[in-house]
């Protein structure tokens, strides 16, 4: 017997936070659309970021990235809008880790110059603290310490919000449960129940990719070019125990010497995740060498931090973007080709902005009220993906470090 075909103006394969953004405003716009993922909701880079809203600090005091620099500099004050409830999406329920990050240097003088050259630079301008204004962690360190408005959020708290209201549209996907196939004037989506096997065939004139790692994969799928993606590994640190709540960065020149963020674990144990040039240059050191250097730096960057009793672990990720001849994209990359849309936000910071650009090529002109999806109401929905630091893994205390 034949499968009946369901209309779509859109398909979404991803459902990290570029894909729920992008689902979010689709909805909004009264378009039907879904969003296939085929593991966990924010697997890869959104469950495994550190949650910073960034302002634009790293491309200021790099140098890096003119073209950009005014679009991230745009970014906190659209998101902290949303946190706050004032505009859509509604993200007021988002677990916050910060309403501000610090940011403090190493004494050197290239340090200085990166330093005035936020100053100047940015929209969310870096306060200067006096030494009565520092919380405890930052006492002791060499150079002056900021407070810059760059708010920090829960990932997992993300993507639970922003999944919450649009179960109907989100559906799981079976490993090899997809096909496709090009017609005149748009795709044949072929899919298979993950949970009763049955077929599902959808037709849809535009095709979203925000997979990440995963758009490499879908791009031959869609018969598209795979080498246009492009992945910089990380080898990131996390530590538990008695720490106390950081959220910012350690700048040195023009590089982020280290990037801390602090949460906590199911088991109330603060967490920090540890970031930066630290976990650049890790992917190239075994855990044992990388936590070493991690212990050092902290030592060197918080002298007044007491690490008495902390644990370590690290784990690997990747960050999947547009290819782009080794240098660093620094605004969001879409590529569209025969209606498939390759979106890349680069950072999770640019997840409004990239679904802003998508609703403006594909989306209808006018507003109108969301549709409900009823073809699917059977379908099995995604969870959403645990934090890294919640997955079952070897940590090292301290002393068993020191001792080595
Ligand atoms: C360690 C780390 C720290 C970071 N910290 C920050 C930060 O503090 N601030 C910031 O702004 N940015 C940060 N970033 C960057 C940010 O995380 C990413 O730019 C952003 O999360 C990318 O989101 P995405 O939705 O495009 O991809 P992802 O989050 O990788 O989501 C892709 C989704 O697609 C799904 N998928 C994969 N293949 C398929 C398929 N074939 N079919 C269907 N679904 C599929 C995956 O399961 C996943 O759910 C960080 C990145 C890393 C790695």
């Amino acid at each position: 017997m034949a499968t009946a075909v369901t209309p779509m103006d859109c398909i979404i394969f991803g459902g990290g936070v570029a894909g729920l953004f992008t689902l979010d405003a689709c909805v909004r716009k009264g378009m039907r659309v879904v969003l296939l993922e085929s593991k966990a909701l924010g697997t890869g880079q959104t469950i495994d970021s550190q949650g910073i809203i960034h302002g634009g600090l790293k491309y200021a005091i790099t140098g890096n990235g003119s073209r950009s620099a005014s679009a991230i500099k745009d970014m906190p004050t659209v998101w902290r809008k949303c946190l706050a409830g004032e505009s859509l999406p509604n993200l007021q329920h988002v677990v916050m880790r910060s309403d501000f990050c610090h940011v403090w240097r190493t004494d050197s003088v290239r340090s200085k110059l990166g330093w005035i050259a936020a100053k100047f630079a940015l929209r969310t301008k870096p306060v200067i603290l006096d030494a009565d204004e520092l919380p405890h962690a930052l006492q002791g360190t060499k150079g002056s310490v900021a407070r810059l408005g760059e708010q920090v959020i829960e990932p997992r708290s993300l993507l639970e919000i922003l999944s919450h209201n649009m179960t109907e549209n989100i559906l799981q996907t079976a490993e090899g449960g997809v096909e496709v196939s090009r017609l005149e004037d748009g795709w044949l989506i072929q899919l298979l129940n993950p949970e009763t096997g049955e077929p599902q065939d959808i037709f849809t004139k535009k095709v979203v990719l925000t997979a990440g790692s995963g758009n490499a994969q879908l791009r031959t799928l869609f018969s598209l070019e795979a080498e246009k993606t492009q992945a910089r590994p990380l080898h990131m640190v996390m530590a538990r125990g008695d720490l106390p709540v950081l959220n910012g960065h350690c700048i040195d020149g023009a590089k982020t010497r280290v990037t801390i963020t602090t949460t906590k674990d199911y088991a109330d144990r603060w967490v920090w995740q540890i970031g930066g040039q630290l976990a650049e240059d890790g992917i190239h050191l075994v855990p044992e060498k990388l936590i070493q250097r991690a212990v050092n730096e902290i030592k060197e960057v918080l002298p007044n931090v007491d690490l008495s009793g902390a644990e370590f672990t690290t784990y690997t990720t990747t960050r999947a973007e547009q290819f782009t001849r080794g240098a660093r994209p620094s605004d969001i990359s879409i590529l569209e080709e025969n209606n498939v849309y390759t979106c890349w936000p680069t950072k999770l910071a640019f997840a409004p902005r990239l679904a802003d650009e998508i609703i403006r090529r594909i989306g209808p002109k006018n507003d109108s009220e969301p549709v409900r999806i009823q073809e699917f109401s059977s379908w099995p929905t995604p969870v959403v993906a645990l934090p890294p630091w919640e997955h079952d893994q070897p940590w090292t205390p301290i002393e068993v470090l020191q001792s080595q």
